[in-house]
């Protein structure tokens, strides 16, 4: 057997399951479990490191409730509990999956064949307006952090799930929300714009001096889907030298805008020469959604993934760039901003 390309990937929501389940030991990563994400479907993938999300979910799943905002004391707890998880799993199993601060530390982890994980927030809601919470999980190793989900918080207001339509719904970030950025700038931790509106992604390239990443978003020009990045948003990107990480849930990868498995890997790979093309070889990489969104069927999980790397051969996309995608281009935007 070839061993698998490495990847370093965008985005996983592995925690939201495991505190769902109540592993609060990460057992059922080890050992295997049903999804996307555990130890020997990373293994069999080539899935080496990626950002793990700490996302609060809402107490009811259902129509517009989904993305109503969320009480503050439940998201504080929730975000604890999963950082907690996070910490657990990996302070007792290094040689398996390591939780890493630098750009440095993945690559170590790399050789030593050990996942890296860096620790991200998809959604605030567990910070307060006074950002207290903010320096503990800094220090407890958060490194990125997107201010808002789907749903509006005290930061800002997520673009909410819609299609077709634009991002350009909804006023920008609020005072809260500019504090926020500027307190991540000071720390160190990257902001992720993949589920701002287009006002409040407007204010972060304002505000900021870093580059601009979204850590898994698709092309608004191949699949119209609110969450998806307009060519605006691309130049953006571009101008600041960020990166963007391709979101593989079907939905937003198609033309239209369905939630069906049976999407070609090759419009994922349209996707990705837009982007190349918009973005240069150095703004592109992978941002999965693993254990987040549908996959298509011809990944599936993350032992699929060598799937996504034939597809960009048989693309014509030379060794060169996949190793940029795959690895490279998070290792290098991650050097430039967290060190
Ligand atoms: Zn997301």
């Amino acid at each position: 057997m070839t061993t698998p390309t490495p990847i370093f990937d965008g985005h996983n929501d592995l925690l939201l399951h495991l505190h769902a389940q109540g592993d609060h030991t990460g057992a059922s990563f080890l050992n295997g479990r049903d999804g996307h994400l555990d130890l020997a479907k990373c293994r069999a993938g080539g899935f080496a490191g990626g950002f793990f999300a700490i996302y609060v979910p809402p107490e009811d799943r259902s129509g517009a409730a989904r993305t109503a905002p969320v009480a503050t004391d439940r998201a504080r707890a929730v975000t604890m509990e999963m950082a907690s998880i996070l910490l657990r799993l990996t302070r007792a199993n290094p040689n398996a999956i390591r939780l890493c601060t630098t750009a440095a530390q993945i690559d170590r982890a790399r050789e030593d064949g050990a996942i890296a994980a860096v620790m991200h927030i998809e959604g605030a809601e567990g910070i307060g307006p006074d950002l207290l919470e903010l320096e503990v999980l800094h220090a407890a190793g958060l490194r990125s952090l997107g201010p808002v989900w789907s749903r509006p918080n005290i930061f800002g207001h997520g673009v909410p799930f819609s299609f077709p339509a634009s991002p350009d719904i909804g006023p920008g970030l609020t005072d809260a929300g500019l504090r926020l950025v500027a307190e991540c700038e000071r720390l160190g931790i990257l902001i992720d714009l993949s589920h701002l509106n287009e006002a409040g992604f407007r204010d972060v390239a304002r505000l900021s001096s870093r580059p601009l990443v979204a850590t898994h978003s698709c092309v608004h020009a191949l699949s119209q889907q609110s969450r998806n990045l307009t060519d605006r948003q691309l130049s953006a990107i571009a101008e600041s030298g960020g990166v963007v990480g391709l979101n593989f849930g079907c939905q937003f990868l198609r033309e239209d805008g369905q939630r069906r498995d049976d999407t070609d890997l090759g419009l994922m790979v349209r996707h990705l020469a837009y982007l190349v093309d918009r973005l240069g070889e150095a703004g592109v990489a992978l941002g999965s959604d693993f254990d987040g969104a549908l996959m298509p069927q011809g990944i599936g999980t993350a032992a699929g993934l060598p799937a996504l790397v034939a597809a960009m051969q048989d693309a014509g996309f030379g060794t060169a760039l996949i190793e940029r995608i795959c690895w490279q281009n998070w290792l290098d935007l991650l050097r430039r901003t967290i060190g």
